[in-house]
């Protein structure tokens, strides 16, 4: 077959050729170290945590080795495209602050970064391998594709399009312009070179090494519609801007003998390869994968509602990334995630379970060590889109609100009750007059018949100073609690119940449920503080109306 015939005659305008697009994307700039990741998703949703923890690991790698981390849209099956499927990507991405320095919308020097509008480049590529005689037209109907598979089904053969079923191969130039005369339709497909018996070791940067058989499949690279397949557009495109490390799903892990196949005959270096296990969930003894459909925390809206900050997010798939970051995040203070030296090694082989529940727990810890003006400003954008009437409040007075925020911060053992942007308002609005005296909201289900209104509203009006030292309220507190049959601590008390009506915690019991409707609440004495002592007498006020 003459090759060069057959090429002109498939692509009589080609554009350019494969040298050109080398020359215009040429290696790289950066550090031997520096690794150029990517994140490749086609348009067809919205972000997961699955998606999102891989396109975790690509920023996090890059990143940390002074790298490039580009985004790819991957949108050369269009069939399974939906609408805005682009935007709503990249809106995820910013919104999950995974930040990439190349991408469709910001550009960069090896774009562009939507595969649909790369046609011409991959035309130039099979160009190329029809010119080695590594591909050729292939124009076998739906129809006739089903019936080799039905034959191969029979003749208990592996399915697919190989070795003496590769009918397209046998086609002479003559045939094919026939072909193309008739304008039937085709596809352009590899001809592959290996031997289906043998194996080879690849080496995964996670999984390690792995044999894995030589490919003597003869896959489509162009489809009818003239556009790539995932196989040929990985290749022409990590190899084009310049990838150094794949980063993806181990669903793929089967096709990395086609891959290599194909960066061998286009005689260029391969990428490493990373393929992560799916996340998993644990549901009693049972592991499977984490779903879409059922599981509330693989979906981004889920955190976006609760108000989960997403560098408590990041935190957490820190800690999937490699398991000894929690120990590093717990015992330090990083200022930022990158800071730790995360390896490829210490990656899971077989795939992480993913467990809200730690992720709360971490995101406890990222609240409780944020400043009270920073977890301010964190909060704002959230109650701004989902509650503007507690924006409002909180804007009203910022001051103020910085001190409620302040209340069990800055000591040894900060508070931790806050998880979510949610949890903010969930335990502070009692602190703000306009939610307290909101009828709905008073307590009378905790008011206990033996609650003593007067004695509380008496020691506020007579012995409670605003000015004091906590040491000196306290003390104040208990002398006077002492005078009307209160035991000054809880041993006292049990000591000799008859002596007492109750003891120190029942009459704090009493203002918190008064003051705060809540059974539980971080330090009185801070609160009080903030309330003042006018605030705090027209709160015990509205009781004696009840
Ligand atoms: N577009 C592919 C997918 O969504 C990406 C795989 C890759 O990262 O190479 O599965």
């Amino acid at each position: 077959m003459d090759n060069q015939k057959l090429a002109t005659l498939l692509f009589p305008h080609l554009k350019h050729t494969r040298s050109y697009y080398e020359e215009m994307y040429p290696k790289r700039e950066l550090d031997e170290k520096a690794m150029v990741t990517r994140f490749a998703p086609s348009p067809t949703g919205f972000i997961h945590m699955g998606s999102l923890y891989a396109s975790f690991v690509s920023y996090v790698y890059a990143h940390q080795s002074k790298g490039i981390f580009y985004l790819r849209i991957e949108d050369t099956d269009q069939k399974r495209e939906v609408e805005n499927g682009i935007e709503n990507i990249i809106s995820d991405l910013k919104k999950e602050d995974i930040l990439f320095d190349e991408g469709p919308t910001i550009g960069g020097k090896y774009g562009p970064y939507i595969q649909s509008e790369r046609k011409e480049i991959y035309e130039a590529f099979v160009y190329d391998l029809i010119l080695k005689g590594y591909a050729y037209p292939a124009f076998e109907s739906k129809k006739e594709l089903e019936q080799l598979r039905k034959l191969q089904e029979k003749e208990k053969k592996r399915i697919g399009y190989y070795g003496k079923y590769a009918k397209g191969r046998d086609l002479s130039l003559e045939d094919i312009q026939k072909h193309l005369e008739n304008k039937d339709s085709y596809v352009i497909r590899l001809k592959a070179n290996g031997n289906f018996e043998d194996k080879f070791e690849f080496k995964d940067c996670i999984k390690g090494k792995i044999l894995l058989p030589s490919n003597d499949m003869d896959i489509v690279l162009l489809k009818q519609d003239g556009l790539p397949t995932y196989h040929f557009a990985h290749v022409v495109d990590d190899y084009l801007m310049r990838t150094t490390h794949v980063v993806r799903g181990d669903e793929w892990l089967s096709s990395v003998p086609v891959h290599l196949q194909l960066f061998r005959l286009l005689g260029v270096k391969p990428p490493k390869y990373a393929h992560i296990a799916p996340l998993t969930k644990k549901i009693g003894e049972h592991v499977r994968k984490l779903s879409k459909r059922y599981d509330k925390e693989c979906s981004m809206s889920f955190y976006q509602e609760e108000g989960i900050p997403t560098n408590a997010i990041k935190i957490y798939l820190a800690t999937l990334l490699n398991t000894s970051f929690e120990d590093y995040y717990l015992s330090n203070q990083p200022a930022s995630i990158l800071d730790f030296n995360f390896t490829w090694k210490k990656m899971s082989v077989g795939g992480s379970l993913f467990d809200l529940t730690k992720l709360l727990f971490l995101s406890r810890t990222y609240m409780s060590r944020l400043t009270a003006e920073a977890l301010y400003q964190e909060i704002l954008p959230f109650y701004r889109e989902k509650d503007p009437s507690f924006y409002q409040t909180i804007t009203a007075d910022a001051i103020d609100t910085i001190r409620i925020l302040n209340v069990e911060r800055t000591g040894k053992k900060p508070r931790k009750d806050f998880a979510t942007y949610q949890d903010i308002k969930k335990h502070t609005w009692y602190m703000y007059d306009t939610y307290y005296f909101e009828d709905k909201q008073m307590p009378r289900a905790l008011i206990k018949e033996e609650y003593d209104l007067s004695l509380v509203t008496c020691y506020f009006k007579e012995i409670y100073d605003v000015q004091d030292t906590k040491e000196v309220w306290y003390e104040k507190l208990k002398e006077y609690i002492e005078k009307y049959q209160y035991a000054r601590t809880v041993k006292e008390y049990l000591h000799n119940p008859g002596k007492y009506k109750g003891h120190v915690g029942d009459f704090c019991e009493m203002i918190r449920v008064f003051l705060f409707c809540s059974l539980e609440t971080p330090d009185i004495y801070e609160l009080l503080q903030i309330l003042t002592k006018a605030r705090i007498l027209k709160r015990l006020d509205i009781y004696k109306k009840i």
